[in-house]
């Protein structure tokens, strides 16, 4: 089981999470169970990180070494994990809580977004086989065998994840604070609806695309051990949830499943580069160097010898992408070069489109139909990602979740 910050925001929410705890062990299972930080309480702590490092007077730029990034940040999930071991054994159920070290939860040393490398479940499995409810602080692992490691924001479900595969859990469920993983987003589509079941391949688009349900990584973790996930609300988990499962388990597949979107997009173009091999590389090699993640790519066809590429990359890292450019404008040799920021990605995910020839023309023609345009488009077997004006993100969505029949009765 676990639970996400809004579900262990103050005491009162502990124990509601302790009766659904208590449930399951009254129930005759072995339980683990994964814990955010308190709402709010990460944010905290990530914003008195930037504040130490950054005296007064100094020029603001100051970066906190990340080891030590992660000894604060990880504290938020330790207070939660004590307090809810503390919480069941004051309703007579014997828990108690495990720290990414004392599992120990190996991690790559990728501080503030590594990788998790192994859970050594051995002790764990002793401890639940006596009786005792593992209450494992989410988020956090071990690096080199000594250091704190954080996994990047979101990260409980991935620890969760991790640690259902590490033990060979039946089952993994996600508490979160929706009643499971939706069309589109609800906030967005009021006739957004619940997904009774969902492809491991789906959801990861879904969540790597936008939707912020569940961190990518803990999908492809999921999907990898094959560990039946459900995502559930801690306030109405009798609604059912979605389960995440193979593709074989879902009987009717439609064209489109899902609809994803995501406003942390921006565009650079470069024009009149000249057309000649090596160019790509000479762009987006100091681009990877620099540590930058490039998204949609369009090369337009050349006339003169010359052509205009565009590509995409998330807002933050805008800046250091442009930089990397003009560092490099020697070799390029650009004409001119220019970006935006207010751009958005909308996708439509579905396994069922390998099936279906013409998906991706309702999507085009529904967006012709709003009188929206598309800049970049980039497709995969199973999504159709556009680029469009971030305005109309909205209105896209909505005229999407339409046009693929999505809408609730
Ligand atoms: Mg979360």
């Amino acid at each position: 089981m676990k639970f996400g910050g809004t579900s262990v925001a103050d005491l009162d929410r502990i124990r509601h999470v302790a009766t659904l705890v208590a449930g399951e062990v009254k129930r005759g299972h072995q339980v683990a169970v994964v814990v955010s930080a308190m709402a709010g309480e990460t944010n905290k702590l990530v914003a008195w990180t930037n504040d130490a490092a950054n005296p007064p007077g100094g020029n603001g730029h100051g970066v906190a070494n990340a080891r030590e990034y992660d000894v604060v940040v990880a504290a938020g999930e330790q207070v939660t994990a004590g307090l809810l071991a503390v919480t069941l054994n004051a309703m007579g159920v014997p828990a108690r809580s495990w720290l990414g070290w004392q599992i120990p939860m190996k991690t790559s040393s990728v501080h503030g977004a590594a990788r998790i490398e192994g859970v050594d479940a051995a002790a764990m499995k002793k401890s639940m086989a006596a009786g005792e409810v593992a209450v494992v602080a989410g988020f956090q692992g071990v690096a080199d065998g000594e250091r704190i490691s954080t996994l990047g924001r979101g990260g409980s479900d991935t620890s969760a994840v991790a640690v259902a595969a590490g033990l060979g859990a039946e089952r993994c469920d996600i508490y979160t604070d929706v009643d499971g993983v939706y069309t589109t987003d609800p906030r967005i589509v009021p006739k957004a609806r619940r997904l009774p079941m969902i492809a491991f391949e789906e959801m990861l688009e879904m969540a790597s695309l936008g939707a912020k349900v569940l961190q990518t990584r803990s999908v492809e973790i999921a999907m990898l051990h094959r560990v039946p996930v459900r995502v559930l609300s801690t306030f109405t988990p009798e609604a059912g949830g979605t389960l995440l499962c193979d593709e074989e388990k879902i009987v009717e597949k439609k064209p489109v499943t899902g609809i994803a979107y995501s406003r942390d997009e921006a565009k650079i173009t470069l024009h009149k580069i000249p057309d000649r091999p090596g160019i790509a590389s000479a762009i987006f090699g100091p681009l990877a160097e620099a540590g930058v993640n490039v998204d949609m790519i369009v090369q337009n066809v050349s006339e003169d010898g010359t052509t205009d590429l565009t590509f995409t990359v998330t807002r933050g890292e805008l800046k250091r992408a442009l930089g990397a450019i003009q560092t490099h404008a020697d070799t390029i040799r650009f004409r001119d070069i220019t970006h935006d920021a207010a751009v958005a990605k909308v996708s439509i995910i579905g396994i069922g489109m390998r099936a279906h020839p013409g998906v991706a023309q309702t999507m085009f023609k529904t967006l012709s139909d709003k009188g929206i345009n598309i800049q970049v488009i980039s497709t995969s077997e199973i999504k159709v990602s556009v680029l469009i004006e971030e305005e109309y993100v909205e209105l896209a969505v909505r005229a999407l979740h339409t046009a693929y029949e999505l809408d609730a009765a």
